[in-house]
């Protein structure tokens, strides 16, 4: 077993890496295109009809078929979690710490085979989608870690008399429902869901149907570390009916969404109109963007910048997908950074040496291609990519070259969209000052990144910059990777809606409420 500790900023593998993913993706190959329950209160249900999921890397592969579940099924989860909740609840913190230790060593157990399927889900590569396994089961151990260090998050207080005894102790919600993006389908789905579950509350879950493969993995993980029956949920379903029904319904008490500006802001407008008010603990997109200053070095920030501009195809929410350089050595990076993205190998990410994977479906395949038909229009100038692969095998999946885009006005709106393909977009600056303004005039306010050799510019950047995620002189990814207990991962502005990062100190204490105790003895 290879040693390596694997997160989003490793640069390159330990060979040993690649034996076990060979030996992974033999074993999993097997295994596609199964048909997969829903799994409500322990049991597998079934709906009347089915979905299929297929790889973007070649839709001819089948990888199962899904429960087309609707509101009827999300409400029989609801009544199951309702059930399982009391006594969830009220089982002592330091033994569900141990249910959800013993989980996080079951993802470890499996995390190539878990890998390997997600790299066919997702089309991500080897190295990303091991990172995504591997931050699921560190950001339940950290949550398990915060309980213990917090002592169950029972506090005693100060007293007023001798025989006074007082207490701050946060106690779970009840139900909360977890709603995952495509593009984490198990960190996203398996953080979150980990945190509600150690607070003690119990989960209702529906992954992006894009990603239902990954999100039945985590449930089957879930009982195979032996949590009780109806602690975790699983249902699957369109968003706008299974998803809404979760919204909808009043037995669920709070919710955690990762995903689109679009749709969060709609669940927090549906939730406000509720009687009675329940937590939404909501990430959203964003739009990062790095700055280059006269002051950089050149190549560690061509480096961070097409690392995390294409990663994972540059369906990160943390993507670098707008770059302000200064003019002084504007020619000089974008030389640096064309040639850069000229070498990224773009292919099957099954293969050990392919960098970039398909993009997940043919809606972002059409996001790619609008965008930069919207860019030409415009007179913007395509520095290097811009067209879909359709070379055999390509033509049978979704793939993309990595596209750099110059040219444009600043104020164009491919400097504003999320648009979630490998699409980034650069201009020039003349200052900091320009370049700081520049990044914080969107609407979003997730990640950034600045590169200079000058002390005092960095400061400038991280006081000014309006950003939840900042780094300086990142070369192993500009914006992007964040890690668990090291960078808290959470967005400002329209990009979060709670202010306090996943991984962070502050993440786990929101599926809780707090109850003051006052004992006279
Ligand atoms: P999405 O918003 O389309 O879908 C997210 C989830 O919401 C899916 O499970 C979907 O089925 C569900 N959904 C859709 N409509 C719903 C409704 N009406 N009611 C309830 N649920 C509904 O996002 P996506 O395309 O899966 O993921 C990409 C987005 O996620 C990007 O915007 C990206 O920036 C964001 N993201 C943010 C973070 C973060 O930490 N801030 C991390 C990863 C991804």
């Amino acid at each position: 077993m290879s040693t390596q500790r694997i997160t989003y900023a490793t640069m390159a593998a330990d060979p040993n890496l690649h034996v076990e993913f060979d030996a992974a993706i033999e074993r999993v190959k097997g295994t596609l295109g199964k048909t997969y329950p829903m799994y409500i209160g322990g049991d597998a249900v079934t709906a009347s009809g089915q979905f299929e999921d297929r790889s973007p890397i070649d839709t001819r592969i089948l990888l199962g078929l899904f429960q087309q579940g609707g509101r009827e099924h999300v409400q029989q989860a609801i009544a199951a979690a309702r059930a399982a909740a009391p006594s969830w609840g009220s089982t002592p913190w330091q033994e569900r710490v141990r249910l959800l230790k013993t989980l996080c060593e079951v993802i470890r157990k499996h995390q190539y085979d878990l890998s390997a399927l997600m790299i066919y889900e997702v089309g991500k590569n080897r190295l990303e989608c091991l990172g995504d396994v591997v931050e699921t089961a560190d950001l339940i151990e950290y949550y398990c870690d915060e309980f213990t260090r917090n002592n169950g998050y029972l506090k005693p207080m100060e007293t007023l008399g001798p025989n006074e005894h007082n207490y701050s102790v946060l106690r779970p919600f009840g139900v909360f429902a977890v709603i995952s993006p495509f593009n984490f389908p198990f960190a996203l789905a398996g953080g979150p869901a980990g945190a509600a579950m150690v607070a003690g509350n119990t989960v209702v879950f529906k992954p992006a149907s894009d990603t239902a493969l990954m999100g039945v993995k985590f449930a089957e993980m879930c009982m195979e570390a032996g949590l009780p029956k109806g602690v975790f949920n699983f249902v699957t379903g369109p968003g706008r009916t299974a998803g809404q029904e979760l919204i909808d319904n009043p037995g669920i008490d709070g919710i955690v969404f990762t995903g689109s500006m679009e749709v969060g802001m709609k669940l927090l407008k549906d939730n406000g109109g509720r009687k009675i008010p329940r937590p939404v603990i909501i990430e959203m997109g964003g739009k990062n963007p790095a700055i280059i200053t006269s002051r950089a070095d050149l190549e560690k920030a061509s480096d961070g910048v097409y690392r995390s501009a294409f990663g994972a195809q540059g369906q990160k929410c943390s993507a670098c997908s707008r770059v302000y350089v200064s003019r002084d050595v504007r020619q000089k990076f974008v030389d640096l950074l064309v040639e850069k993205t000229k070498t990224i190998k773009v292919g099957n990410p099954l293969e050990k040496d392919v960098w970039m994977g398909p993009v997940v479906n043919e809606g972002a395949l059409r996001t790619y291609e609008d965008a930069i038909a919207r860019a030409r229009k415009d007179g913007g100038k395509i520095l290097t990519g811009g067209n879909r692969i359709t070379t055999e095998p390509f033509d049978r999946g979704y793939f993309v070259e990595p596209a750099l885009i110059d040219g444009l006005p600043k104020d164009h709106p491919l400097f504003k969209e999320e648009l979630f393909v490998p699409i980034t977009v650069l201009t020039d600056v003349l200052s900091l000052d320009e370049g700081i303004e520049l990044a914080n005039d969107t609407e979003y306010g997730l990640t950034a990144g600045i590169f200079s050799e000058d002390e005092q510019e960095i400061e400038t950047f991280f006081n000014r910059i309006e950003a939840g995620v900042t780094y300086a002189n990142r070369r192993s990814g500009a914006t992007t990777g964040a890690w668990p207990g090291i960078n808290p991962f959470g967005g400002w502005k329209a990009s979060g809606a709670t202010g306090r990062g996943t991984g962070g100190p502050w993440y786990v204490q929101q599926f809780m409420r707090e109850q003051s105790r006052v004992r006279i003895k």
